[in-house]
């Protein structure tokens, strides 16, 4: 390759410093290309109504849902923008544990455009997830820290990272009984300071699998004096266990 060419690539590197393939199908991309790549974005499931108005799972069956039907839930609602399974499955899964931050922009944008078709009132701040600070270190990030910084600047929203906070590490919840998951998650979490207090929160998570991580939040938020608490996460799984 002559030296021309070389420069010529090195260029293309600096102004598209992005992959050059899809991390989800492995395609080539154009440089510069956001991924994932088109078709893949064409396979994301997106959460379209009928869906839950309180726990935000799609609905087949009716207005009935089996996931919250007649719990009481310490959120006013929950919304997620797509399905966990297949190409965003891949997608959180690459950005949670692999770190893979391209993939960032897309999850972030999944998140507006579920909010501007579904809009939640009246929020006063944002508030990720948190993760114990001992996983976070050995992580390097917390994921949903991240998603909420991009939408609070999308929103002009403040993020609020301090408030909540997360007491303990809780074990992995998959292979404990409802009772045990309820008991660790909901006492995992506590509010502090009074900068919540009369103020609609909007809790930001990658996913939302039976609620009981969204409900611990959200009790220690009302504790700690918010007004409500809305949910949003980038996907929501489509057949959890029961709620707690
Ligand atoms: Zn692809
Ligand atoms: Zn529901």
């Amino acid at each position: 390759m002559g030296l021309v060419s070389h420069l010529k690539e090195g260029l293309v590197d600096l102004l598209f410093p992005g992959p050059s393939t899809c991390p989800i199908c492995g395609q080539d991309l154009y440089k510069g290309r956001d991924v994932p790549c088109p078709p893949c974005r064409r396979r994301v499931q997106r959460v379209v109504a009928p869906f839950c108005p309180r726990c935000g799972k799609p609905l087949t069956l009716g207005e009935y849902c089996p996931h919250c039907g007649g719990r009481g839930l310490p959120f006013l609602q929950a919304r997620a923008a797509g399905l966990y399974q297949g190409v965003l499955r891949r997608a959180i899964h690459l950005f949670k544990f692999k770190g893979a931050m391209d993939l960032l922009p897309y999850l972030e944008q999944l998140l507006l455009d579920c909010l501007e078709k579904y809009p939640l009132p009246g929020v006063d701040v944002l508030i990720p997830v948190p993760l114990h600070a001992g996983r976070e270190r050995e992580r390097g990030f917390n994921q949903a820290a991240l998603l909420a910084a991009g939408l609070g600047r999308h929103l002009q929203l403040p993020v609020d990272y301090r408030s909540l906070i997360r007491r303990w590490n809780t074990p992995p919840t998959s292979g404990l009984s409802r009772q045990e998951r309820v008991e660790t998650l909901w006492d995992a979490f506590s509010c502090r300071g009074r900068r919540l207090r009369g103020r609609h929160v909007l809790l930001i998570d990658d996913i939302l699998t039976t609620g009981s991580t969204a409900a611990g939040c959200s009790t220690a938020l009302l504790k700690g004096g918010a007004a409500g608490v809305y949910v949003l996460t980038v996907a929501t799984v489509p057949a959890p266990a029961p709620w707690p």
